[in-house]
């Protein structure tokens, strides 16, 4: 099995400007895809990535303005952590000063430095200073300059009871190894490294479960080369682990099964193809609303019930 790590992570957020301010303006993401959530289609689905929205660089929204918070606990994703070149942790830490983003000090992880912060719906992420990066590409249409610009997924956190049961579908389905434990966490890392390669169990009883709300993640994304990747790695699911998935639901820009791992997160498996040019060209992404062809009749009605994204107002600070 060829896994690659991460495709998305997708999280619930409040007000859908303040989502795009903050990911857009403040960590200079490029919004790849401006569409709505094709199970609840009054609500926006907001695809932020790098410059093509590779998988391993692509963060997802869905915002709902009255949003009741959520609450960190077990069986949640309770950390994603983005890359950015080991020089410029200090700039961020400056940005972060300078545009009221709530941030902790800097952290050590299995020897890397980490700048946790939050967004303004209080998602817990962080920054991680990775060395010899510098040189990949970067999406570089926000201030921020290339060399200190986020280079997609570093990790994500799983907060559960019991790290075995689900370090066993990381390995045996998607690829990945143990290399490491360091205090309750334990290390899980596709081969090659690159964007989106870790996963960490953070394995803790006493926690209440999670609750899904605003700054929660809704769901985290593996990568499947394809649809026979996918279809391997589901058989595999069923046969080896006895879990059985969502049938296979058409996302536009990738195809995706679902299931609950044994820790209770909600996994899918996306396809890398065909991606987000798929609908507009690359050098446009994210400039137009786009909607599946079952939902284009209604384009006029959500049109007028989507809340209007202003890309002319001037970023709006998080709340503290
Ligand atoms: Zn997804």
């Amino acid at each position: 099995m060829n896994g690659k790590g991460i495709h998305h992570v997708t999280a619930i957020a409040g007000p859908a400007q303040r989502n795009l301010d903050f990911y857009a303006r403040i960590l200079g993401l490029r919004l790849v895809k401006k569409t709505v959530n094709f199970d609840d289609p009054g609500t926006y689905h907001l695809y932020f990535g790098d410059e093509a929205g590779s998988p391993g660089s692509i963060l997802t929204f869905f915002p709902w303005k009255h949003v009741a918070p959520g609450r960190t606990g077990l069986g949640e994703a309770q950390e994603t952590v983005l890359r950015v070149p080991a020089g410029s942790i200090g700039y961020w830490l400056h940005r972060f000063v300078e545009k009221g983003v709530v941030h902790q000090p800097l952290v050590k992880r299995f020897g890397e430095t980490l700048l946790p912060f939050k967004d303004p719906d209080g998602m817990r992420l962080a920054l991680a200073a990775v060395p010899g990066i510098e040189n990949e590409t970067a999406w570089t249409g926000a201030d921020i300059p290339a060399e200190a610009a986020i280079r997609g997924f570093h990790s994500v956190n799983l907060l559960l009871a019991e790290a075995a049961p689900t370090g066993a579908i990381l390995t045996d389905v998607f690829g990945f190894a143990e290399i490491g434990r360091e205090g309750s966490l334990v290390r899980y890392r596709v081969n090659g490294g690159g964007a989106g390669s870790i996963v960490d169990i953070h394995e803790a009883g006493g926690f209440l479960p999670a609750r899904l709300g605003g700054g929660s993640v809704h769901h985290i994304a593996f990568r499947a080369a394809d649809d026979a990747e996918e279809e391997a790695m589901v058989r595999k699911l069923a046969q080896n682990h006895g879990i059985r998935t969502t049938e296979q639901k058409d996302r536009n820009y990738f195809r995706s099964v679902y299931f609950r791992e044994p820790g209770h997160v909600l996994f899918e498996i996306a396809t890398d193809v065909p991606g987000f040019a798929v609908d507009e060209p690359k050098a446009t992404l994210g400039e137009t609303l786009k909607l599946p062809a079952f939902l284009e009749t209604r384009r006029a009605a959500l049109e007028v019930s989507l809340p209007p994204l202003d890309w002319a107002k001037p970023a709006i600070l998080p709340s503290t």
